[in-house]
């Protein structure tokens, strides 16, 4: 599918988006009652992310934090994740992942991705301001960083490492 350049509008948009969530990451913190917890290391940009989550028993993501250290893009993409993912279930969390993979590669747009994940329509809207990075391959890792830790993080394994192009 062939992606259109974003304008200069939406690029400054986007732009605000991360910037904010940069200075002002939401749930940068321990979850203390987490039954899941990883960290996502991305070694080209020398991001470091913990993410925990506390999953209740019908399979929802009742609260999801993260700590760490690293450039605008992780941070942002850490503290967006976190907001998007509240209250969704574990299937819902997995198509995020693969949405924002695909926006961040360029693979689909905004348009595309709230298509594939109607319940979580708002969320993709925001996250849709990562998908700048597909310009800048190097800055890929660091937006899906977090996003590899919570599939980690899901999935029981305590580690990761963004080695995908
Ligand atoms: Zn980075």
């Amino acid at each position: 599918m062939n992606v259109a350049p974003l304008n200069d509008d939406l690029r400054t948009l986007y732009q605000e988006v991360i910037l904010d969530h940069a200075k002002h990451p939401r749930n940068a913190r321990l979850v203390e009652r987490h039954t899941c917890k990883a960290q996502g290391n991305n070694p080209m940009c020398g991001d470091r992310v913990t993410v925990t989550a506390q999953v209740s028993d019908d399979g929802r993501l009742r609260d999801v934090g993260f700590e760490g250290k690293g450039c605008a893009i992780s941070i942002a993409s850490a503290s967006m994740m976190t907001e998007a993912l509240n209250g969704q279930t574990i299937a819902a969390a997995r198509r995020l992942f693969d949405a924002v993979h695909d926006l961040c590669t360029g693979k689909i747009d905004a348009d595309a991705a709230k298509a594939k994940i109607p319940e979580a329509a708002e969320s993709v809207d925001k996250l849709a301001s990562l998908s700048g990075v597909r310009q800048f391959p190097v800055r890929v890792k660091c937006a899906t960083l977090p996003w590899h830790a919570l599939m980690s993080c899901l999935d029981g394994k305590g580690q990761t490492t963004t080695t995908e192009k």
